[in-house]
């Protein structure tokens, strides 16, 4: 605590990302990243770019981007905003849309999801309800409806990795054409299916996107919407009254270099799916309850253990991977999936661990961590 913070800075309770190692060659399946390298595009255009344009401020607009994504969504370009990462994105929608407190309504979203809603809700004074999600984790569309200032859902969500059909998100847009529905779509090319369809319809609706995941650019920070020109002109409007150039020149290039390969694209999704129900099954067969997933990633954990221990026992095995010390979620771990090779460690570590940690008793990690008497004692 500072005596320099404002109110609010004191108040925050921060986002905390997943970690990123800098001493250690660990199997990183913990921030959903792409286990492989973009389009070769990509690298193209970084070998060809003339260092002597980063002299100028980027176009303010990212025009170029935007009809690159104009091509490839079938959206004219004003109907479409990018920004620094879907996460800025998503933030600046937060701030456009949705009525801070006291006079705001407030707005929806499902207990488990995306961490960084609440965060985004509590930073700009935005009241905020949440809808519990169903057993096995599935999304209450009818609570969800409810009457409330906004809607905010990740479809496919986080960190479950269950996806809800079109028809659900076109009864969250038609419940209240008069709030805004933003449904965030991080996931959605690993076997999601677009609200994109319905913009045609819906003017309330916002679908975010990012170049993070399934392009794998996640170092490039790059993420955009697509919605009607209304909503695109309130993001506009917050973007200039907060920072003028959120999308750099070398971002904007290698977005567009990584829109002009659509076989890569296609390759990469189906390898990573496909691998991901490879996994999935391996996992059940270890033991792990493992979740639907239509994500890069997968929720499984073995149930009466909390997912800290086996965190701890892959931590020790050099396999990073992610979970939440959150009631409901806590027994499970979020694993993003990574290349056949990674995974097969994974599964060969877990096969290890989990007959070790699945019974009361003394279970040592590799590294000589000592865990003792589970289930009832400390992990
Ligand atoms: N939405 C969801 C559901 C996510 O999991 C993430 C990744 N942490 C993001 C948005 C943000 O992704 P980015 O800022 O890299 O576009």
């Amino acid at each position: 605590m500072s005596r320099f913070w404002n109110s609010r800075t004191r108040e925050i309770t921060p986002y905390v990302p997943g970690e990123q190692p800098r001493d250690r060659a660990f199997i990183k399946l913990n921030t959903n990243e792409c286990p492989y390298p973009p389009a070769s595009a990509v690298a193209r255009t970084l070998r060809e770019m003339d260092a002597e344009t980063l002299r100028l401020y980027p176009d303010p607009v990212s025009l170029r981007l935007r009809e690159a994504l104009s091509a490839y969504y079938g959206f004219p370009v004003e109907q479409i905003f990018v920004g620094n990462g879907s996460d800025e994105v998503l933030a600046l929608a937060f701030q456009a849309f949705f009525e801070p407190a006291p006079s705001g309504q407030a707005i929806s979203f499902p207990d488990i999801t995306y961490s960084f809603y609440p965060v985004y809700a509590a930073l700009y004074g935005i009241p905020c309800r949440t809808v519990p999600l169903e057993e096995g984790f599935a999304v209450p569309i009818e609570a969800l409806a409810a009457p409330s200032g906004g809607i905010a859902l990740a479809n496919p969500n986080a960190p479950t990795g269950r996806a809800v059909g079109r028809a659900d998100i076109e009864r969250l847009a038609a419940a209240d054409p008069g709030r805004v529905v933003i449904i965030d779509e991080a996931y959605v090319d690993f076997g999601g299916e677009s609200a994109l369809p319905l913009l045609d319809t819906y003017e309330n609706l916002l679908v975010v996107m990012t170049f993070s995941k399934s392009r794998a650019l996640a170092g490039a920070r790059l993420g955009f919407a697509i919605g009607s020109r209304e909503l695109i002109e309130g993001l506009e409007r917050v973007r200039d009254s907060f920072n003028s150039y959120p999308v750099d020149r070398v971002a904007e290039l290698v977005g567009i270099a990584a829109l002009s390969d659509g076989a890569w694209f296609e390759q990469n999704r189906a390898r990573i799916i496909a691998t991901r129900e490879k996994t999935a099954e391996r996992l059940r067969a270890i033991g792990l309850d493992v979740i639907p997933s239509s994500a890069n990633f997968l929720f499984a954990g073995v149930p009466g253990v909390p997912a800290r221990v086996l965190y701890n026992a892959l931590r020790e095995e050099g396999i990073l991977v992610r979970y939440f010390e959150r009631p409901r979620i806590d027994e499970y771990l979020r694993i993003s999936i990574g290349t056949p090779e990674e995974m097969d460690a994974l599964c060969a570590a877990l096969e290890r661990t989990v007959p070790a940690v699945g019974r009361p008793g003394r279970f040592e990690g590799k590294g000589g961590t000592v865990w003792h008497g589970w289930p009832n004692g400390n992990a």
